[in-house]
């Protein structure tokens, strides 16, 4: 079957948007429960001609800081050992923050591919706050915006050839 590519990240990051963008999918959420959003994680992304498999990790824990560490480290875990690339999410906006370095600890130990997308840079004059993600140690780094699709030609180009 095709490549499958992990999205992963903190909530809010714009996981979910980036997976619509990638699927091409405007039906993602497809059950809302008393704060606990379960989008649809699963779809297919073409690009070039090729194919790949995308998850959305984030689709089924709790948007909640304190109840997401425990679920998306297990969540993480478990699927680096299926997937074939990574791509890890974090806020440009907001900056680094705990869970971006314990996410970014756990893929370092990994052998996968990991592509880490500083989202929310809808334009070039969100890129300042960069530096500070480079800490994070991945040699593959892409502001992008989910939003207006910023950058994702770039990146796509880069995963398609590394699957
Ligand atoms: P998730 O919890 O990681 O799945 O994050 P969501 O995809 O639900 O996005 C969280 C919020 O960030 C939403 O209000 C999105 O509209 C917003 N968002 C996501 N991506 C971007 C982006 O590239 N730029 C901007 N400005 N907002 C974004
Ligand atoms: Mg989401």
């Amino acid at each position: 079957s095709n490549p499958l590519v992990l999205i992963v990240g903190r909530p809010n990051v714009g996981k979910s948007t980036l997976f619509n963008r990638l699927t091409k999918s405007s039906t993602a959420i497809v059950d809302d429960v008393s704060g606990v959003t379960r989008d649809r994680i699963y779809g297919e992304v073409e690009w070039n001609g090729k194919y790949f498999r995308v998850i959305d990790t984030g689709g089924y824990v709790p948007d909640s800081d304190d109840l997401f560490e425990t679920a998306i480290r297990e969540q993480i875990e478990i699927g680096l050992n299926e997937c074939d690339a990574i791509l890890f999410v974090v806020d440009g906006r907001i900056g680094l923050t705990p869970i971006d370095k314990e996410i970014g600890y756990i893929l370092r130990r990994s052998s996968k591919p990991s592509y880490l997308l500083v989202n929310k840079s809808d334009t070039p004059e969100f890129e300042i706050n960069k530096s500070d993600f480079y800490k994070l140690g991945f040699n593959n780094i892409y502001d992008v915006s989910a939003l207006n699709g910023r950058n994702l030609g770039n990146l796509l180009d880069d995963v398609i050839n590394s699957l």
